[in-house]
């Protein structure tokens, strides 16, 4: 370890500049009465691909801007390792990710407040959403405008889109508009987190607007390598940059918000978490806390690849240099156009088991293919449709496999560990394949490329998600919050048992949103800096939404 040098003081110091991490800096230093230091293991988000939408399949695998995790090997995938890709750059995994905007269903907030968690129904958080939200069709009970967080339809219809939506009408489903909106059910174009065909990510959103300011200092490329400790009051963090071991000190909280891999693995390393793991590693125990790293959920993804009978899909734009200058003039022109659309165009919350009460998969209809995520797009016309299973039980965890703050952690989502996770992913994908089968969605399938048309017995679609399924990258739940035994965080996310440190991230989660997790996270980001400041005695500074 390189030699410590100087620490500073500040009333806040914030780990990891991700999707709550910026919310934090920004809401915490809004009133000017406090000192936040923002740290981020990452550097600036000036990769052009960042702000461009379609620029996402670019960032998959770019190690300046992403952690390029991978799990251990997965025992009910065939023991493949699944990659998990994470922001390591300013707005985290909000500046790489796909920019879908679903916060998921009311009752999963309703469940976090049964399972004893006071302030987090759907009722208690949806002012947070609201003012998080600038919503480009207007203001409404369920949405916000003048937030942060810009929200926008995606620029225009797609033919392909518009027959997948007809099929699920056609398969009985209703049209949903707004995934967001009174009912999550059916099918329809995903909202993005863009503005005027940029991405919003919380860097864009939250830090633009609150860099300037004097009493926030963001420290890029530092990577947070332990909390410091007086007794079992966090005091301070130690971080490396530039080759030398520097430490700053919080004189009211230090708050963490490293994502759901990263949080969890900086608690391990300060001698927070399971005793016996962090005495095999030589890491002085400050409390034995099973709880921090276990837990961790994840939506796993299985995708149906098709042929295309015409040539009007994304494979078809990329695969030409004509059509690629195309597409990219008409973006610089108009930011419109194949570049400004996100991972998923289309997609559907639909019940797959006959007695769930609410939608239990999402699909997501991809305009493009390639054999797995991030692979190069295929030759020909093609295009996805994925099914995942909106509230899997499978948990898995997160430990530390060296005392070292540069290494990975071990990471296993234990994906369809569950009888009822594998039983929702087949009956998952029997209604897509029902869906993708009505005659509005046939006129463009030439081939049903995986599985093959010879894939039917629930034993081969088993098969089938064991062989090829993947992450859709929402890990969570690492330091969930609770009031039981186990639990790694209160209801006002501060870790029990520990003084002035709270984790404010995706890894509070008690359990997984029935969507995409990153306008959750955001969420949790507001609410978390209510929390911050009405316990500071500065009851909250910003109007919360009615
Ligand atoms: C490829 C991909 C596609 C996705 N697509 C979507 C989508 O379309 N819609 C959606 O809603 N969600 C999507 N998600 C998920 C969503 O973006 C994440 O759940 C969310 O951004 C996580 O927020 P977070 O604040 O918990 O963590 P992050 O945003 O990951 O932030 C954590 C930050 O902490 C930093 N950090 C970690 N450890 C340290 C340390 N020790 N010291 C200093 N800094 C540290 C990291 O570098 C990072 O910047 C996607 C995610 C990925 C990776």
């Amino acid at each position: 370890m390189p030699a410590q040098q100087h620490s500073e003081s500040f009333d806040y110091i914030v780990v990891g500049a991700g999707s709550a991490g910026c919310v934090l800096a920004n809401r915490l230093t809004a009133s000017g009465r406090h000192r936040v230091l923002l740290l981020e293991a990452g550097g600036h988000d000036r990769n052009i691909w960042i702000h461009i939408p379609l620029g996402y399949g670019k960032l998959f695998s770019n190690a300046k801007v992403n952690w390029l995790y991978a799990s251990e090997p997965e025992p009910e995938l065939d023991n493949r390792s699944v990659i998990q890709p994470r922001g390591k750059v300013l707005g985290g995994s909000s500046s790489i990710n796909g920019l879908l905007y679903v916060r998921g269903q009311a009752a999963d907030y309703d469940h976090w407040r049964q399972l004893g968690n006071a302030g987090w129904s759907f009722e208690d958080v949806l002012p947070y959403f609201r003012r998080a939200e600038d919503q480009q069709r207007g203001e409404d009970a369920l949405h916000g405008v003048g937030g942060p967080l810009a929200v926008s339809d995606v620029c225009e219809p797609h033919p392909l889109c518009e027959a997948f939506i007809a099929a699920a009408q056609q398969a009985g489903f209703p049209r949903n508009d707004d995934f967001n909106g009174p009912s999550q059910e059916g099918a329809g174009y995903f909202q993005l987190t863009a503005r005027k065909g940029r991405r919003c990510s919380t860097a864009v959103g939250y830090l633009r607007q609150a860099r300037r300011r004097a009493n926030l200092a963001i420290v890029p490329r530092a990577l947070a390598s332990r909390i410091l400790f007086e007794g079992r009051r966090a005091v301070g963090v130690e971080y490396l940059q530039d080759g030398s071991r520097r430490s700053a000190l919080a004189s009211r909280e230090v708050l963490i918000a490293g994502g759901a891999f990263n949080s969890p693995q900086l608690l391990q390393l300060s001698g927070l978490g399971p005793a016996q793991l962090l005495s095999s590693l030589g890491i002085p125990v400050i409390a034995d806390m099973p709880g921090v790293g276990a837990d961790l959920q994840d939506h796993l993804q299985v995708r149906m690849q098709y042929r295309c009978t015409e040539p009007i899909t994304m494979n078809d734009v990329i695969n030409s240099w004509r059509h690629r200058i195309g597409a990219g003039l008409r973006y610089c022109v108009s930011r419109k156009g194949l570049l400004a659309i996100g991972a998923g165009y289309a997609g559907g919350f639909f019940r797959a088991n006959p007695g769930a009460a609410t939608p239990d998969v999402q699909v997501h209809f991809i305009i493009f293919s390639g054999d797995t995520s991030g692979a190069p797009l295929h030759p020909f016309p093609g295009f996805i449709a994925s099914v995942c299973q909106l509230r899997p039980e499978s948990r898995g965890f997160v430990r530390i496999k060296s005392a070292d703050p540069r290494a990975a952690p071990a990471i296993q989502p234990r994906y369809l560990s569950s009888a009822q996770d594998r039983d929702t992913v087949v009956a998952g994908l029997r209604l897509l394949r029902r869906i993708m089968r009505q005659p509005a969605m046939c006129h463009f399938v030439a081939e049903e490329r995986a599985p093959d048309p010879g894939c039917t017995s629930d034993a081969d679609l088993l098969a089938f998600a064991r062989a090829t399924g993947t992450t859709v990258f929402h890990p969570t739940s690492t330091c969930r919050m609770g009031s039981d035994p186990d639990a790694v965080v209160d209801a006002r996310l501060r870790v029990r048992g520990i003084d002035r440190l709270r984790i404010v991230d995706g890894s509070i989660m008690p359990a997984l949103v029935s969507g995409n997790t990153n306008a959750a996270i955001v969420m949790i980001g507001e609410k978390g800096a209510d929390l911050i400041l009405e316990d500071a005695g500065a009851s909250a500074p910003i109007p919360v939404a009615a």
